[in-house]
């Protein structure tokens, strides 16, 4: 497989822009070589520059649910576009998308519009701040809310009760205010909650986490943290960037039938459009300018192409529930198929999945949380996935991060990922 036209591409990047790209898992550091540039995408298959094909389970890191340049989203932004392409101003399609949000959406009665995920979950946390009066949250080791100061505070220290800042340029102060505590641990969660009573104004969780590879949440885990966040009087805030409507039409709140205080969206809510959203019950929502004195606001926010992708899509997916019938069955077919491959190949790899996200964690032991997660083979992985691109099938280029299936997938597709998997885990172990 000829890559030359993407090494040339990533050299010349190199010199322009940091790293050579835009958000740095695309750089493959975490697989060694170097990145495919992309020229198209449609269904299942994604075309890098060099014109090769490959199956695609990143699409877009999440939006592309249908797949690619699904034609209905085609044809929202062809006809969105013959009317100009911002107004800086209120639109008919932006109360049309509220609308179908909260329709949707088990706990949210209003929503704002936002331009990423985020900008989503600043603003979720600023909101949950004003209107509790308290300065603290508490996020999970290992699970990833976008890049906003406040969560890029380093998972694994024994120090749960004080955040140290995982980035140059996250001050201590802004870290002091993000408490950590390891996913799946009630126990932990408690004393972490007993120490700061009355400090903590929200409390944000991946309800599945994408971002350590996919880990489920315990039998009775969301129930728990529902429950502790009702009594402290804590705002609990579900990041469904990823996993709104993806796990159903309503999220990982609708197939665990949990309700959040506030909901985090970004990715399909989109279309593929730069999108995001944050919604939750009417008295916190209402704390939000002008409504209220905490202040949001974007130039861009509720842009009428993205509303029109954004809508199209989830038009789809509310009248289609059979495409999450699909996706799971899609799931469970692709995880019985790596199962037998592994028990032929006698190794004993973990499989997280859920519906149509997924991870092969190259570790023998349960993947529960981030300390976990991060015991499985690192190198092994980065051979592995090398092994698959050259099959043709592009993979997320971490051990940290979840696959995604589409809608558009066939059995033959799926038939072609599990027989690749098994080549290339023959090759690399
Ligand atoms: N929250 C979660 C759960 C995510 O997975 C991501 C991105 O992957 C974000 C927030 C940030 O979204 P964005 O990259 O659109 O800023």
């Amino acid at each position: 497989m000829q890559r030359t036209q993407s090494q040339d591409l990533f050299e010349k990047a190199k010199q322009y822009i940091p790293g050579g790209v835009n958000s740095p898992v695309r750089a493959f550091r975490a697989v060694g070589g170097s990145p495919i540039f992309i020229k198209s995408a449609k269904g299942p298959y994604i075309y890098d520059e060099d014109g090769n094909q490959y199956l695609e389970f990143i699409n877009s890191w999440g939006p592309m649910i249908l797949g690619h340049a699904h034609e209905l989203i085609e044809k929202a932004v062809s006809d969105a576009i013959q009317n100009s392409f911002s107004f800086g101003a209120p639109t008919r399609k932006e109360v049309e998308m509220a609308e179908l949000i909260v329709g949707m959406v088990p706990s949210v009665e209003k929503v704002r519009m936002v331009n990423s995920g985020t900008e989503a979950t600043m603003s979720a946390i600023r909101v949950a701040r004003g209107y509790t009066g308290r300065d603290k949250i508490i996020k999970f080791e290992g699970c990833y809310h976008g890049h906003g100061d406040s969560f890029l505070i380093s998972a694994g220290s024994g120090a749960v009760t004080m955040g140290v800042p995982d980035s140059p340029g996250v001050t201590k102060g802004v870290a002091n205010d993000t408490l950590t505590a390891p996913f799946n641990d009630l126990p932990a969660l408690q004393q972490l909650m007993d120490a700061n009573k009355g400090q903590i104004a929200a409390l944000i969780l991946e309800p599945v986490v994408g971002n350590m590879g996919c880990v489920l949440p315990n039998t009775g885990y969301l129930e728990a943290i529902r429950t502790l966040c009702t009594k402290e009087g804590i705002v609990l805030i579900f990041d469904e960037v990823m996993t709104g409507f993806r796990l159903a039409k309503g999220g990982a709140q609708e197939r665990f039938g949990i309700v959040p205080d506030m909901t985090t969206m970004g990715k399909i809510i989109g279309g593929g459009m730069p999108v995001g959203a944050y919604g939750g019950k009417r008295e916190i929502m209402d704390c939000v300018s002008p409504a209220g004195p905490v202040y949001q606001a974007g130039t861009l926010s509720g842009n009428p192409i993205a509303m029109s992708a954004g809508l199209a899509m989830l038009r789809y997916l509310e009248a289609h529930p059979e495409v999450y019938t699909r996706l799971d069955e899609v799931g469970n077919t692709i995880a019985a198929g790596f199962k037998a491959s592994l028990q032929k190949l006698g190794l004993n790899f973990t499989i997280n999945h859920i519906g149509s996200m997924f991870t092969l964690f190259m570790t023998d032991q349960p993947v529960t949380d981030f300390t976990s997660a991060k015991a499985s083979d690192l190198p092994l992985f980065g051979r592995y996935f090398q092994a698959m691109l050259k099959r043709g099938i592009y993979l997320a280029p971490s051990q940290f991060e979840s696959l995604f299936f589409s809608y558009a997938l066939e059995d033959a597709h799926i038939q072609q990922l599990i027989e690749a998997n098994e080549e290339a885990l023959r090759e690399v172990i």
